[in-house]
């Protein structure tokens, strides 16, 4: 093999807006590059513009302006081959109720001209979990049955990016527990993911890289392990020896609370102080410790704080 030249990106997003008929500017300049191998997250509170992004990508809706690429594909010159390169679970479940879920993968298959000998139907069904449902009415099927049959069926024409509109709205968690593993295996295979998500927790411990957008805008855009360090706020709890009869004050203490008797809640910011100031100054103030808990701060403190802010 020759030298090849660095991947291009799984998806690349330029100055895109879209502002809908009636007027309401739901993308107001989006710029993001996804990379390839990834499972990455785009989190945002309701109405932020992640489904108007993703809708583009797929197709389903038009922008406004600006660009997109899918697997270094134009969507506007390329559209084909975008499309062929991106497989799509979108938020609103809709399909057939009268086709199976074997006729729903397989008219998909000839949707995207997959021949014959390269579809893989029951094998996706397998994937997840719906083998035993293959020939039952779609109609038939609970809410988390049909959004794993819509994951199948993103996924017939074998895209290299599979991407995911609020998966688990609405799913019991044992199977998003299954949805999830199967979505770890497809990225072990290679498929970059790309998911929304209202569940912070499960992007922290999803996702390589996450970005949020608020108001049509990315407002970050970092490895998930960066963006939590960005979260300042550390609690440490202090069980001491007797009935606190006075609260301690230091400077290095952003607030401090009686959890009950015994028990000091504290809070303070890891870029002004560190957990054994505080702890001295607890015991300074008299008290004799005798066991502590820490908290971490996690995504939710800096999702809350970067969308308060924007
Ligand atoms: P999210 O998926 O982040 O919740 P959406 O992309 O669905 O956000 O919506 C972004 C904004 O665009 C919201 O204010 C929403 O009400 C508006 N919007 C979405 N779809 C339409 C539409 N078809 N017509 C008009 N406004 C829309
Ligand atoms: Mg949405």
């Amino acid at each position: 093999m020759t030298d090849s030249p660095a991947p291009v990106p799984a998806i690349e997003i330029t100055d895109l807006t879209k502002v809908y008929a009636g007027g309401k500017r739901a993308l107001d300049g989006i710029n993001l590059t996804i990379p390839r191998g990834q499972i990455y997250g785009l989190l945002g509170p309701n109405g932020a513009g992640k489904s108007t992004t993703i809708n583009i990508l797929a197709g389903l809706v038009n922008k406004t302006s600006g660009t997109a690429r899918i697997w270094g594909f134009d969507i506007d010159q390329n559209p084909r081959n975008a499309k062929n390169s991106i497989g799509i679970v979108p938020q609103e479940i809709v399909f057939d109720p009268f086709f199976t879920p074997f006729e729903t993968l397989e008219n998909q298959a000839g949707y995207y001209a997959v021949p014959k000998e390269r579809r893989r139907s029951m094998e996706l069904l397998r994937a997840v979990h719906l083998e035993d449902k293959a020939n039952a009415y779609a109609r038939t099927l609970s809410g988390g049955m049909k959004r794993r049959l819509l994951v199948a069926k993103a996924m017939v024409h074998s895209p290299p990016i599979l991407v995911l509109d609020e998966p688990t709205a609405g799913v019991d968690v044992q199977l998003r527990q299954q949805l999830w593993a199967y979505v770890r295996e497809l990225n072990h295979q290679g498929v970059t993911i790309v998911l929304t998500t209202h569940y912070l927790e499960e992007a922290e411990e999803l996702c390589d890289r996450i970005g949020i957008i608020n108001h049509g805008r990315v407002i970050t855009d970092k490895p998930t392990r960066e963006l939590i360090a960005m979260a300042q706020e550390k609690v440490v709890q202090v069980t001491v020896d007797r009935d606190v009869a006075v609260l301690p004050a230091d400077p290095s203490f952003e607030k401090v609370e009686l959890a009950d008797e015994r028990t000091l809640t504290i809070t303070y910011l890891k870029n002004r102080a560190n957990a054994g100031q505080v702890l001295n100054a607890v015991q300074a103030s008299g008290l004799s410790i005798v066991d502590v808990v820490t908290r971490d701060p996690d995504l939710e403190d800096v999702f809350l704080n970067l969308t308060a802010a924007a």
